[in-house]
């Protein structure tokens, strides 16, 4: 930190760094590696919502949309919780759109979250709950979930409960275990929650990826609609992670609660966008989704070859585009100098594991790929990795 920095920036600021998955990123630039750090694709976005974001634009929808989300948008989220997942949403009082599911997450925090109020993270978790958390000053407490199953156990789950819990974070299909929660698993997480009164924020961001199971959204179980804050987008289903449109479905007192921090925070997100990922919903059918997962599938088992090849020990993910792999065979470095030490040799770009947890020992000995990349970048990867792992040996 610059000297006076931690006089002249709020404190709130120096106790999270910077991403690790954006830094690995520029890592990967400066050693022409191959970026399987950050969960972007490196394929085309479908014709279909490119030239709809176009006519938007030469339409002249330019100007802001109504802050909580254009009224196409909002018509076509009702339409597709209903028809996905026979989810009744009120267009008008229940939906936010926001500049990604980033945004949405920091908002739902920052519109239920009471300085000490606790919300109860699944870890390993998503980067950004951390920061979320300081932002909106909650206190974290942290549910390990164990390797290789990262089962969800309920009793666990119970005993971290306390008359400060005010949430329950979910992410499923999860970032970084591949995790899709079973209905089970998610019926013991609505119990909790019902029985201590307490809301669900659902990170459901990969609910169109997976390869084993099905995606249930918390809030269709019994009794949870009423508390659950669900969390999307179209960052990761049609592959527009630029765009930053997300999407909120909340009962409407916390609508209400999250459009006030939303608004006052981004006023909306890009109206010529939202315009374009209407049109993506309504066109775009179910062999769209079939064909996205089959061809993810396809790069699931591209990278796990090339993984197993190279002698890290992982297991295929059931869902969303990452593997969480340990490398303890290959070597005995921390995960921060062996994510390094691939880049610069193996030119392949991974996320150190400590940065999906509170206490970076738990993943000391992990890295995390992205496969949202053509089959090509991935087999590559994988000759790349191999030899590396060759080297190792
Ligand atoms: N969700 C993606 C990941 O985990 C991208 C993160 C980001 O940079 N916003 O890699």
């Amino acid at each position: 930190m610059a000297e006076g920095a931690a006089t002249r920036t709020a404190r709130r600021t120096h106790s999270f760094t910077e991403s690790v998955i954006r830094e690995m990123t520029r890592v990967a630039r400066q050693h022409d590696a191959i970026n399987l750090a950050q969960g972007f694709p490196d394929f085309e976005a479908p014709l279909l919502i490119k030239e709809a974001a176009c006519e938007a634009i030469m339409a002249d929808i330019n100007q802001y949309a109504i802050t909580w989300g254009s009224a196409s948008l909002r018509e076509a989220l009702v339409g597709k919780y209903e028809s996905w997942y026979d989810m009744p949403v009120d267009g008008d009082r229940e939906v936010t759109v926001t500049c990604g599911a980033t945004e949405a997450m920091a908002a739902t925090m920052l519109a239920i979250i009471d300085p000490g109020d606790e919300v109860i993270i699944l870890e390993p978790f998503y980067e950004n709950y951390g920061p979320d958390s300081i932002l909106s000053q909650a206190v974290p407490k942290f549910l390990p979930l164990e390797p290789p199953d990262y089962a969800l156990d309920t009793d666990r789950l119970a005993s971290l409960v306390s008359s400060r819990t005010k949430a329950i974070v979910i992410n499923t299909p999860n970032n970084p275990t591949g995790r899709v929660f079973t209905r089970a698993e998610l019926k013991g997480v609505a119990d909790v929650c019902r029985k201590h009164d307490l809301l669900a924020i659902t990170d459901e961001i990969y609910e169109h990826i997976f390869y084993e199971g099905e995606h249930i959204p918390l809030a269709t179980l019994d009794g949870m609609r009423e508390r659950t804050i669900t969390v999307s987008g179209f960052s990761k289903t049609f592959s527009v992670t630029g765009w930053r449109v997300g999407t909120i479905i909340a009962p409407p007192d916390i609508t209400d609660a999250i459009r006030k921090v939303h608004d006052f925070l981004t006023v909306g997100a890009p109206a010529p966008l939202q315009e374009a990922c209407a049109t993506a919903m309504r066109d775009l059918g179910r062999d769209y989704y079939e064909a996205g997962v089959e061809a993810y599938r396809e790069r699931r088992e591209a990278l796990y070859s090339g993984l197993e090849a190279a002698g890290f020990q992982c297991s295929k993910p059931e869902g969303a585009y990452y593997v969480l792999a340990d490398f303890s065979e290959l070597s005995t470095e921390d995960d921060v100098a062996f994510a390094h030490r691939l880049a610069k040799e193996a030119r392949v770009a991974s996320v150190p594991g400590s940065s999906f947890f509170s206490e970076p020992s738990r993943g000391r000995n992990l890295v995390r790929f992205a496969f949202c990349k053509r089959l090509e970048t991935l087999i590559e990867a994988g000759h790349r990795l191999e030899a590396f792992g060759a080297r190792a040996g």
